[in-house]
């Protein structure tokens, strides 16, 4: 993980690189605000410590900056700064988290481990199991590389199993995320449904990969 430190008082600076890098996190530091936005347009951080007050262009400038060039980089403001109106204005311009010097070293560290922890992760595109290779971005699927034709709903049913491939699912659990409802009563939809997609997946196929468990629901899973 590696961090940028925007600021400009020395002894602060030196401080956050020792506590950081002791933390394991690669740290760089600019000293003024023209530097850091150039830094921090062109280097992949995973966040940024930005001061407000700096030399050349102030935090605001630094953050409205970052954001006009699209990046999205995590931001938490580290200052002395301590008005709600500036904390909220902060948070309008973009920024992730705010922080009123002087701090205490561990809270800051515990705000940077939250805050890089809830990074999105990169959203799944392919799903592959055995000779199944689903792709959810393109609503495609294939099995040892031969296109398979399937109704929407067949492909959601396929890529619900796959996606939790490995784990049994009820009924009830299928009905709920295919048709987005609940089937108190009938869940012989999800039955039928199932049959229909194995006729695609399975049958044509050498090995099965959907599989009834008796009384539980149904399993996606490589013999
Ligand atoms: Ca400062």
């Amino acid at each position: 993980m590696r961090l940028l430190i925007i600021e400009d008082e020395a002894k602060t600076a030196r401080f956050l690189k020792k506590g950081l890098g002791e933390a394991s996190f690669v740290v760089d530091v600019a000293s003024n605000g023209v530097d850091g936005l150039e830094f921090a347009r062109n280097v992949d951080f995973d966040l940024i410590i930005l001061d407000i007050m700096l030399p050349g262009l102030d935090g605001w400038e630094v953050l409205e900056g970052l954001r006009h060039a699209g990046r999205t980089t995590q931001v938490l403001f580290l200052t002395a700064r301590d008005a709600v109106h500036e904390k909220v204005r902060a948070f309008e311009l973009g920024a992730d988290d705010y922080l009123v010097k002087p701090f205490a070293f561990s809270e800051l560290l515990a705000r940077v481990r939250s805050r890089l922890r809830r990074v999105p992760a990169r959203p799944q595109s392919t799903v592959c199991t055995a000779d199944l290779e689903i792709d959810l971005l393109r609503h495609r699927a294939t099995r040892a590389g031969q296109r398979l034709e399937l109704t929407t709903k067949e492909f959601l049913l396929l890529s619900l199993l796959a996606r939790r491939a490995g784990e049994v699912l009820s009924r009830t659990v299928i009905a709920e995320a295919v048709w987005d409802m609940n089937f108190d009563c009938d869940t012989n939809v999800v039955d039928v449904s199932v049959r229909r997609l194995r006729s695609k997946v399975d049958d044509p196929f050498g090995s099965k990969l959907i599989h009834t468990v008796r009384g539980a629901g149904y399993v996606l899973e490589a013999d």
